[in-house]
């Protein structure tokens, strides 16, 4: 059984929205339920649990009840102080029969469905730990406190990590639980906590939609994006200056 948790709990203070960021309208929906259909249309998912921000509980379970299926189970919990507080909670509470979790932002509320089917599909595979990515489009530089630079690292060997994350679920309960024991609440990456235990972690091809909604300009974004996923235009994924096959070749 494949469960989602979903960490929502937090207040977006970057976003200046004024309302939790999760509960912001994008489109004629919050993102929370933009995160949630795509989960459900995936069609992997049989179980899923929400961290809510701190007094939205009740409110966040009548917003989401109409959108998950009877036959999905759906539990809302309270976030914690941290992103990592929040899944850890929602850990918690996932039935016991899930044995594997996707682990989904809901700032990333517009990843596509088969995302969160690529990354089931490779946990299902035998991947203990799985996470979408895509190559870094910039130039990174690694500086200290003064802003010197200390390197420049090799850029090809880079990924800009995603949500939905897939994992086993002894390994991220084992990952949570040596976190706590170091002392660590504020880990915003639970790749990164399974790292830390020794497990391998393996990078998938993300998508583009799946961009993390924090500041006011990826709102334009992500408005831009929903326009035109309601007016059935499709979102160009390659490169524009792809060239196309000579016309009369047979192709590859
Ligand atoms: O703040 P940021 O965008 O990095 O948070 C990533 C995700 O973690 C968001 O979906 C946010 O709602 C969630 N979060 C949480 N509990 C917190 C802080 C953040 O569930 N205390």
């Amino acid at each position: 059984m494949v469960g989602l948790i979903i960490p929502a709990a937090g207040t977006g203070e970057r976003l200046r929205a004024g309302v939790p960021k999760a509960l912001y309208t994008l489109g004629d929906d919050p993102l929370l339920i933009h995160a949630i259909r795509a989960g459900i249309s995936s069609g992997v998912v049989t179980a899923v649990t929400v961290a809510a921000p701190i007094g939205e509980v009740e409110a966040v379970r009548k917003l989401l009840e109409p959108e998950v299926p009877g036959t999905v189970g759906l539990r809302v919990v309270e976030g914690g102080a941290s992103r990592q507080a929040s899944v850890h909670r929602a850990l918690r509470e996932t039935p016991r029969e899930v044995d594997v979790l996707l682990v989904h932002d809901a700032a990333r509320c517009l990843a596509p469905a088969s995302l969160f089917a690529d990354v089931a599909n490779a946990i299902a595979a035998g991947r203990p730990a799985v996470v979408p990515g895509l190559p870094v489009i910039d130039t990174l530089k690694q500086v200290d406190a003064e802003g010197a630079v200390l390197g420049t690292p090799d850029r090809s060997a880079l990924q800009a990590v995603q949500t939905p994350q897939g994992f086993r679920r002894d390994v991220l309960e084992r990952a949570h639980r040596a976190a706590e024991e170091r002392g660590e609440d504020a880990v915003t990456d639970d790749a990164g906590l399974v790292e830390s235990i020794g497990c391998p972690v393996y990078v998938i091809p993300g998508h583009e939609d799946a961009l993390k909604i924090t500041r006011p300009l990826d709102l334009v974004l992500a408005e831009a994006l929903v326009a035109r996923r309601t007016s059935g235009e499709q979102v160009r994924t390659t490169s524009p200056h792809r060239r196309s096959a000579p016309s009369g070749s047979a192709g590859a």
